[in-house]
């Protein structure tokens, strides 16, 4: 029942406070088609994602973690004209149908898919000179601890750090856990706290994706 309350909340607000939104409709439906798994944030989350990186008022956001490309489409719409998404995958096919979904909504110039290992990709981006202003960590959780080392030498001063999936229905705080992904959150978290340079909270969300939460973090 607690499931229900959360979910018919989350409806509740996508229904008062979420337009209707074409392009994002289109690329779930796409990705819903071509089997991909249905991991993407939610509506509302995304619309959290879209939200702070406007107050943020970014310009140059980097994404690990692309999947259907979802996230990388609210993330871009949150851009000014010249702004730019990068976003990282490792998987050959779901980049192929996250490139369509960017392609249906108009944002091919914008979002920019780099298809590979992100621990392989993420040294050329340092390599090119890319510095980023919002960053989103959403791809295999064991490597979070590494994406936040690479997250630090691509952030700008000021950058914001954001991670899904930190609270994974509470096992964040099973210090015994053997779970590689609880592990890869808690590491993460630790780095978090050791580095004088970031300040970091944590919001626990329920509704439609269950119960879980995004770090967020500032670099200064
Ligand atoms: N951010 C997406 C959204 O909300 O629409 C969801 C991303 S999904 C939770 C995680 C993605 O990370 C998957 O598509 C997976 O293939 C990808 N991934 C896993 N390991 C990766 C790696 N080492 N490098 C790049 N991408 C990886």
């Amino acid at each position: 029942t607690e499931l229900n309350v959360w979910h018919n909340v989350d409806d509740y607000f996508m229904t008062k406070l979420l337009p209707e939104n074409e392009h994002l409709n289109s690329a779930l439906q796409a990705n819903k088609a071509a089997g991909i798994p249905e991991i993407d944030v939610s509506p509302t989350q995304g619309k959290l994602l879209y939200l702070l990186a406007k107050m943020k008022s970014a310009v140059n956001i980097l994404e690990i973690g692309t999947l259907g490309g979802y996230s990388s489409i609210c993330l871009a719409q949150a851009l000014p004209q010249a702004g730019k998404v990068v976003t990282l995958e490792i998987n050959e096919d779901y980049a192929k149908i996250a490139k369509q979904n960017i392609e249906n909504a108009g944002y091919e110039q914008m979002i920019e898919v780099i298809v590979g290992n992100a621990l392989d990709t993420l040294p050329n981006l340092k390599k090119a000179g890319l510095l980023f202003d919002f960053i989103f960590i959403d791809a295999d959780k064991p490597n979070n601890p590494a994406y936040l080392e690479w997250a630090l030498k691509l952030a700008q001063a000021g950058a914001v750090i954001i991670a899904d999936n930190v609270v994974r229905n509470g096992a964040v705080t099973d210090e015994n856990s053997e779970d590689e992904r609880v592990r890869g959150v808690q590491e993460f978290v630790d780095l978090l706290k050791a580095d004088p340079r970031i300040e970091a909270t944590a919001i626990q969300t329920v509704g439609v994706k269950g119960y879980d939460g995004f770090v967020l973090a500032i670099v200064n």
